[in-house]
Order: C-alpha cells, then sequence, then structure tokens
C-alpha cells in the first residue's frame, strides 16, 4: 500500500483524473498536479499504452491503432505527451479491451496476416 502518497483531503477538492469531487476528510492519492481517487489512480495504473495493447492482441501497433479506429474503440484517457510538450497526446486504453478485441474477427484476421508474413531478411 502506497501509504507515503495517501492523503486525508483538508477541504474538498477535485479528482485530476475523473473530476468528481473528493469529499472532505477522504482518503486520497497526490499525483502531479493535485489529489485522485485511489480507485482512479488504480485504474490508471492499469490502463495500457498502444503498444502494449497491440503487443496483447499479437499485432504491431500500428495494425492496432488502424483497426481500432474501423471498430470505433476509442482510448479511455489521453495523457500529455511525455517528451514533446507540443507532440501528440498519447492514448492509454482499458486492460479489458485485450480480451474484447482480440475476439474480433478483423484483429483475429491481422493478427495471420502478419504471423503468415514471410520473416524480414537479415539485413546485415
Ligand atoms: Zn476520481
Amino acid at each position: 500500500m502506497s501509504a507515503l502518497h495517501l492523503h486525508l483531503t483538508k477541504s474538498d477538492c477535485q479528482c485530476r483524473f475523473c473530476n468528481q469531487p473528493i469529499a472532505k476528510g477522504a482518503e486520497a492519492n497526490r499525483v502531479k498536479g493535485g489529489l485522485v481517487h485511489p480507485a482512479c489512480l488504480t485504474r490508471r495504473q492499469s490502463l495500457l499504452s498502444s503498444a502494449e495493447l497491440a503487443e496483447r492482441l499479437g499485432v504491431s501497433p500500428t495494425v492496432f491503432l488502424k483497426l481500432a479506429a474501423e471498430l470505433g474503440v476509442a482510448p479511455e484517457v489521453y495523457l500529455p505527451n511525455p517528451v514533446f510538450r507540443s507532440g501528440a497526446d498519447v492514448p492509454l486504453w482499458a486492460p479489458e479491451l485485450a480480451e474484447t478485441l482480440a475476439a474480433q474477427p478483423a484483429i483475429a484476421a491481422a493478427r495471420e496476416r502478419q504471423c503468415s508474413r514471410p520473416p524480414k531478411p537479415c539485413s546485415t
């Protein structure tokens, strides 16, 4: 348990992640920029990057993003680009999507296409 970061709020404030109020005296976790519900922090930590989710599905991140758009699946949240302030926001995906999407024929087809592709010739 991350007791170090657990606060008891001294006044009503707003969760940085879900924008719902955190009641005075309730437990909250301090993150960069403010306080969040412990449950919201746990949820945020369980979210997957595009690369992680793509790997679970067995497709490349590029293929995954294309299929997600086609299937109308949206990221749970976008985080500001950690590298470039002006860079594109980074999408984070619900971990449940790994199972939901794995059952999609489009994903299965993409995975098979990828697997049946001959291995890349060695460049050296
Ligand atoms: Zn919250």
